[in-house]
């Protein structure tokens, strides 16, 4: 099924918003896209790159006519906004959002909204470490994984439309429980974050080390970059899960940092040898899909 948007607002255009705007619009599927925001130089820019046609601050008003609205704001913001637009949404319009946890989202959502049937939460697998609408670019979520978790009060067919919204913008849609997306995102997504800032921050105790990092470092601490907001609203959105994450990383560092007092060469070579194999296998599954 395609989709035709009469009116798309964006709230929060950044990376993950505008780029939605800009796949759409690439795909013919919306004829007229508002975003919302605070700073005006994002929101001018985003008109500048042609991302969205126009623009408003004010949550309420903006969403008015519109048939669909995408939440794009850091997750902890989502609560407000939901609070905002839920007095002006017409019965018919749909939302969606792009939050990185779900439970969190839904929760305020139903706390919210009139007609939370017609909110279908969900997490693009796409982005990159770069902030703002400049980042923003059409083919982000090109063959990627676009994460649904709709519950048993989602209407079929506000599900099925944001479907094929994100079909449109060229994700293979997933769907599954928003307890099962925030534990499996804890392990693939938010531990690797937190594990690369704690190691930036460990690294940069001593000024010189950095002089003599390499590719290695670089390709380890990528994500590093990202965002802090946006990280902070992550780490506390899925607090537990993370936490238990963490619990099991340490397990892991505290079998090696045994075996290096012990002088065990053994315990090291399995350990390094289960995490080659076992990345080796993922890689030669779905390398070729990131
Ligand atoms: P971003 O580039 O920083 O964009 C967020 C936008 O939200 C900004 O344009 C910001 O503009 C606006 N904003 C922030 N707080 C707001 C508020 N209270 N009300 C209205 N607008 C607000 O971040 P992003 O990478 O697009 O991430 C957006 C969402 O997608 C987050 O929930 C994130 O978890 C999720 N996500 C991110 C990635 C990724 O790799 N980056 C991947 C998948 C999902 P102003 O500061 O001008 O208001």
């Amino acid at each position: 099924m395609s989709i035709a948007i009469k009116h798309l607002v964006v709230i929060g255009t950044g990376l993950i918003g505008g780029s939605v705007a800009l796949a759409l619009k690439r795909a013919g599927c919306v004829e007229r896209v508002t975003g919302v925001g605070r700073s005006v130089e994002n929101l001018e820019e985003a008109v500048r790159l042609g991302v969205i046609d126009d623009f408003n601050h004010d949550i309420a008003t903006a969403v008015v006519d519109a048939d669909m609205v995408l939440i794009a704001v850091p997750v902890a913001a989502c609560d407000q906004v939901f609070a905002a637009l839920a007095e002006s949404l017409s019965e018919t319009a749909i939302i969606t959002d792009a939050g990185s946890t779900k439970q969190s989202v839904m929760i305020s959502a139903e706390k919210h909204l009139k007609y939370v049937s017609r909110f279908v939460p969900a997490h693009p697998i796409a982005g990159t470490e770069h902030s703002g609408v400049g980042a923003a670019f059409a083919e982000l979520f090109e063959d990627k994984k676009c994460i649904l978790t709709p519950n048993e009060q989602t209407d079929a067919k506000a599900l099925a439309q944001v479907q094929s919204m994100w079909q449109a913008v060229g994700a293979r849609v997933k769907i599954m429980s928003a307890v099962e997306h925030d534990d499996v995102l804890a392990a693939v997504s938010h531990l690797p974050h937190l594990a690369a800032f704690a190691i930036v921050n460990a690294v940069g105790k001593s000024d010189d080390a950095f002089r003599f990092a390499a590719g290695g470092f670089r390709d380890f601490t990528r994500i590093a970059s990202s965002s802090p907001e946006m990280w902070r609203d992550i780490a506390l959105c899925n607090q537990q899960s993370i936490v238990d994450k963490i619990d099991a990383l340490q397990e892991e560092l505290t079998i090696l940092r045994d075996a290096l007092n012990a002088h065990d060469g053994g315990v090291l070579l399995d350990k390094f040898a289960s995490a080659k194999q076992a990345r080796d296998t993922w890689m030669s599954k779905y390398g070729d899909k990131l």
